[in-house]
């Protein structure tokens, strides 16, 4: 067991299974002996989160749903009670009406754009604000993007348009909370076999797509979005802040579809 994040307190919001992004970030941290606080949205997940918080030794488990300003302060409330002072936070929350994740993005009504960009972007500003209140020097805030917040994706549609905005707010936030020696930053991952992903039509197609086409000819490993939140919340990136890191088998820099790749 590593001692990176030993003496580190911090809250993990969006572990829905053991397929989550946000469980994978888990992991790597408690492997360097961080302490991890975990959150979930409604009972059902809740009971599935707290045998996976109980494997890693974590007791502080508790509801919260990010569309409510008043859940969160609650949640953290209760934390500040339990610990005062935290470290890091990591933000692995995005929704959207499934009905919109294919056809157009030209048609998504007014209130499926709000509820997308409520959940998927404003619930990272108002839990940065409120942990930010907590959080001592050197901390570090950390949320999730995608791809399709700076391109076209097929069916990715509000969400690229919610995570464009999420990773702006992302490099606002950067320079609102350096003064307080607190760093905010975004792992863009590569596409992966969640539960928030199946929601994305021809999720399928995608993942061969990235997996044919990405420099390393290969989708990412949960455990490197791990990896690579781990650093981003330790002071391996101590001098990082207001970025949008790219874990995706570095298919961002790709221009055009890979000659050699078999047709899908
Ligand atoms: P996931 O389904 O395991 O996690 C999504 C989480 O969001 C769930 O735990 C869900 O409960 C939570 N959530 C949704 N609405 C909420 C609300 N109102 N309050 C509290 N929690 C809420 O899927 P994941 O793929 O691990 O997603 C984590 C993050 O990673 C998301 O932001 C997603 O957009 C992003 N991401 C995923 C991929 C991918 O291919 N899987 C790629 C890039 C970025």
């Amino acid at each position: 067991k590593g001692t990176l994040m030993q003496g580190k307190r911090g809250v993990v919001m969006g572990v829905a299974n053991d397929r989550s992004i946000a469980w994978a970030i888990a992991q790597a941290v408690a492997a360097q002996g961080g302490e991890i606080a975990f959150t979930y949205q409604g009972e059902a997940l809740g009971k599935r989160v707290t045998p996976l918080a109980a494997s890693i030794g974590s007791t502080l488990v508790l509801p919260c749903d990010v569309s409510s300003d008043e859940a969160i302060d609650e949640t953290f409330s209760a934390i500040e009670k339990e610990w005062g002072r935290i470290d890091f936070v990591v933000h692995a929350i995005g929704w959207a009406d499934k009905q919109y994740l294919r056809g157009r993005f030209a048609d998504t009504p007014r209130e499926a754009f709000l509820t997308a960009l409520d959940i998927s972007c404003y619930s990272f500003v108002a839990v940065a604000r409120r942990a930010a209140a907590m959080m001592n020097p050197g901390g570090s805030l950390l949320t999730l993007s995608y791809l399709g917040a700076e391109r076209v994706m097929p069916h990715y549609n509000v969400m690229g348009v919610a995570k464009a905005a999420l990773e702006a707010s992302v490099r606002y936030m950067a320079a609102d909370f350096g003064r307080d020696g607190l760093r905010v930053n975004a792992i863009s991952a590569g596409p992966i076999k969640t539960l928030a992903a199946s929601g994305i039509g021809d999720f399928r197609y995608i993942l061969k797509w990235n997996q044919y086409n990405a420099p390393l000819e290969r989708n990412v490993a949960l455990s490197e979005v791990g990896g690579a939140g781990l650093y981003m919340l330790s002071e391996l990136s101590g001098g990082v802040t207001g970025e949008v890191h790219h874990v995706d088998s570095g298919y961002h820099i790709v221009g055009m579809k890979n000659p050699t790749a078999p047709d899908i």
